[in-house]
């Protein structure tokens, strides 16, 4: 009798242990276009509560990449949630031509919904996360729970918001050019009170007015370039890229659309985030919800004015502060012991071309729009026709049907084009839909190409450019390849149950998800190879 007691009291514990070393909140924290590096060049800049607290007090993976091409933000927040890549979740970049439909689309579009909350500009707010394939760990939280946990995203873009947030999400809400945070009929009837108070608030007009200038002292930037060099655009297409920037003259001229790419487009978002926590009761009970935020500005700011400016520099500093203003914050209202929290990107970001090749490395930047009218002149002077539909993304698409008609075979077409784009200085390889299906095992980037491949969508050749050259304007920067500097990213875990650590080893975005699937319990995404990061999910 006793025995049976002893038995049965520690089934019971066990089993109370399984429930309760479960998070209260779990936090996915994406930074666009956040480079690993940024850890380590700024590292002596940042706070100890930032970056730091995560570094030093929860796990690091130092060598944590993308694992397939196009690396963009639309597929890169698809990936880390779905822990899968676009050929099994059908993202395959923001804009894209999408062969099947013969026409290009938005990621995220919905003709089927409304905008919540901004009654003029419609577009804005008609979005869903209707074309993503294949379940989150957040849709697999709301089934998990009985759709009792609650899952939020949250960005200053729409993609940013909706991509991670899945298809059961309570909610996604996005920035508006309005300064408005909005979200759409798919989530629910009107916008919830509290974010309808914190629009009317309009909490950014502090920084508008403020203006930006640096948060440090100018000495503490030597990790970047001078203030005025040539790689730097200007910002809104208007203001020089110098410091202090009037943000008010820029406000009363084209609205509240200019906080995106500024620093302060961050913090507001975090308001945001902390708002969402205490109204709608976040971590507050023992059924795990999910806030999946993602951190826009820095791409916005990255784009304009590379990785090497005080400006990206600055907008991390900042960062920096935003963060560990919201650890505090979670400590506060979730508990110091209660919650998790992941940070990573969804692509980093190449060097200024121009910047290497004045610094003698003989690479160049490309413009994809004159890229696509030399294969135009290509096919009239071959085949004495236009048969390119188009060019972007790295996909060339051909005219099958005319090509067809004319009596002519698909393929060898499609081997001149290759033939002709692999004489050329940017091109590395250009694949052919044929290999890419049947990628060979030893071409990493084949595979990777072949990654981030639909044949129902894609064109029927991929060019894979050498390294270091980038399909952008001469200033600022861009990512989209499947080469290190576009794919090697941070991966932070913090919090409950998260040893402290370092790992060195290689590994892979998609092995995110399943990892959180195992420290929450739940089942995998539905198309995730399932392989985990063991190091955070071993039991101490
Ligand atoms: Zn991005
Ligand atoms: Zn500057
Ligand atoms: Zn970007």
């Amino acid at each position: 009798m006793k025995k049976i007691f002893i038995l049965t009291s520690f089934l019971i514990l066990t089993s109370i242990d399984a429930q309760v070393s479960k998070p209260k909140l779990v936090i996915g924290i994406i930074v666009d276009q956040m480079r690993d590096e940024y850890l380590y060049r700024f590292y002596n800049d940042f706070g100890p509560n930032g970056f730091k607290r995560m570094m030093t007090q929860g796990f690091t993976y130092h060598n944590m990449h993308f694992n397939y091409m196009p690396t963009f933000t639309a597929p890169g927040h698809a990936s880390v949630y779905t822990g899968t890549t676009p050929a099994f979740h059908g993202i395959m970049g923001n804009e894209y031509y999408n062969k099947f439909l013969g026409k290009e689309m938005y990621c995220v579009d919905d003709e089927n919904v409304r905008a919540l909350g901004i009654p003029k500009k419609e577009e804005d707010g008609k979005m869903s996360p209707k074309n993503l394939k294949s379940t989150t760990i957040t849709d697999e939280l709301k089934l998990a729970t009985n759709f009792k946990g609650k899952v939020i995203g949250m960005s200053i873009k729409d993609r940013g918001a909706i991509l991670p947030a899945g298809h059961f999400a309570d909610w996604a809400f996005w920035l508006s050019d309005n300064g408005n945070f909005i979200s759409s009929s798919f989530y629910g009837k009107e916008l919830p009170l509290w974010v309808d108070a914190f629009n009317v608030e309009k909490r950014y007009m502090t920084d508008i007015n403020k203006g930006w200038n640096l948060l440090r002292s100018p000495e503490i930037y030597n990790e970047s370039l001078p203030d005025r060099n040539p790689y730097e655009g200007k910002i809104n297409g208007n203001l020089e890229p110098i410091f202090p920037y009037d943000l008010k003259t820029e406000y009363d001229k084209n609205g509240a659309k200019i906080i995106k790419v500024t620093p302060f487009g961050n913090s507001l978002l975090a308001n945001f985030a902390k708002e969402s926590i205490y109204h709608e009761k976040l971590g507050q009970d023992d059924i795990t919800d999910f806030l999946a935020v993602s951190f826009s500005s820095t791409d916005y700011v990255g784009h304009i004015m590379g990785p090497r400016s005080m400006e990206l520099q600055d907008t991390y500093l900042r960062l920096d502060e935003t963060l560990a203003d919201f650890l505090n914050y979670l400590d506060q209202k979730v508990g110091k012991n209660e919650y998790v929290v992941f940070l990573t990107a969804d692509h980093a970001c190449a060097e200024n071309a121009q910047f290497l090749h004045d610094h003698k490395y003989d690479v160049h930047y490309l413009n994809y729009k004159d890229l696509e009218k030399d294969f135009i002149k290509f096919s009239e002077d071959t085949f004495k026709k236009n048969y390119v539909v188009e060019y972007s993304n790295q996909n060339l698409f051909l005219d099958k049907n005319t090509i067809v008609k004319d009596g002519l075979d698909l393929e060898k077409v499609s081997i001149q084009f290759k033939n002709y784009i692999e004489t050329k200085d940017y091109a590395k390889r250009a694949y052919l839909e044929k290999e890419i299906l049947n990628p060979n095992t030893t071409d990493k980037y084949l595979l990777d190409i072949s990654r981030g491949y639909d044949p129902k969508i894609n064109g029927q050749i991929v060019i894979l450019h050498q390294p270091a050259f980038m399909e952008y304007y001469g200033t600022g920067t861009t990512h989209g390849t499947p080469y290190g500097y576009d794919t090697h990213v941070p991966a932070l875990f913090y919090g409950k149950n998260i040893p402290k650590g370092e790992s060195f080893n290689v590994e892979y975005i998609t092995e995110i998800a399943p990892t959180l699937s195992q420290i929450l319990r739940i089942p995998f995404p539905n198309s995730t190879e399932a392989k985990t990061l063991t190091e955070i999910v071993k039991k101490k």
